[in-house]
């Protein structure tokens, strides 16, 4: 199996449990995962100050791990590359000063530079942002640098009160553009397992929205634990293999010095 999506000690959210290359690596050979990409956060804004990881310092671990977990794990240098719309000079500039195997495009903070997490979703006009959010999204994949699309149900997660289901069933309007551009431009759809751990403990993203993308002509979808924790690499994955394959996808796309490549799932 592939994972393409997880997070070590180099990023700023992990500290309940941070984790290095080489016990990500074991936790990867232990869930049955064969290719791992390391993509810690590295989140732009306009204003406010960004968040970086130590990219330098994650390839070098990632370089001297390699050879210990040859034939056992293949380590692939990723990140997540936040929001880079929002700041282009900083996103050109870690993605020329580095090579990475793949790049993870995520939509975390909106609008202005606050994250999804932190609004306060009983007072503001959640319909608005999510047709906000989609708009952001387009823009996002307009202004490209990145190879995988990621976690597109990312505010569902978050937005979800004692008193409220948050769902996109009736967004399909904004959501077309946003596969469109993804099937234009290459971009990867993927499948974060964090959905299936979160309250709506189902694999997503939803059914219909995939089964869109691929009659749009998509055949790129990625999978990611987007694991803070190294125990959590891997998780859910029979669960979204099965899920994958029902939607009539037969490979997973693995990303190597940002080229696609087709796994058969
Ligand atoms: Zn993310
Ligand atoms: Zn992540």
């Amino acid at each position: 199996m592939i994972d393409l999506h997880t997070h070590s000690k180099y990023s700023f959210d992990t500290e309940a449990e941070p984790a290095e290359i080489t016990d990500m690596a074991q936790a990867a050979i232990r869930a049955g995962v064969n290719v791992l990409a390391v993509t810690d956060h590295y989140d732009l804004f306009r204003e406010a100050p960004s968040i970086f990881c130590d990219v330098a310092a994650i390839q070098a671990d990632i370089a001297a791990a390699r050879p210990q977990f040859d034939g056992q794990v293949e380590l692939l240098r990723g990140i997540e590359l936040g929001q880079p719309q929002r700041n282009p000079a900083l996103a050109e500039e870690v993605l020329s000063n580095f090579s990475f195997d793949v790049v993870i495009g995520s939509l975390h903070v909106m609008p202005n530079d606050v994250d999804l997490y932190d609004h306060d979703y009983d007072h503001i006009d959640c319909d608005a942002l999510l047709r906000d959010y989609f708009a952001e999204m387009v823009r996002m994949e307009q202004h490209g640098g990145f190879d995988i699309l990621a976690h597109l149900d990312y505010p569902l997660r978050v937005m979800k009160r004692p008193h409220t289901n948050p769902s996109f069933d009736n967004f399909m309007e904004h959501i077309l553009p946003v596969l469109r551009e993804a099937v234009n431009r290459g971009y990867a759809i993927e499948c974060n397992a964090a959905t299936l751990f979160s309250w709506m403990q189902r694999p997503g993203p939803d059914r219909w929205i995939l089964e869109e993308y691929r009659r749009l002509g998509g055949e790129r979808i990625s999978l990611g634990s987007d694991a803070h924790r190294a125990r959590d690499i891997g998780r859910g994955f029979d669960v979204y293999a099965d899920y994958i394959r029902s939607l009539g996808f037969d490979h997973l796309t693995v990303f190597r010095n940002r080229q696609a490549q087709a796994y058969p799932i």
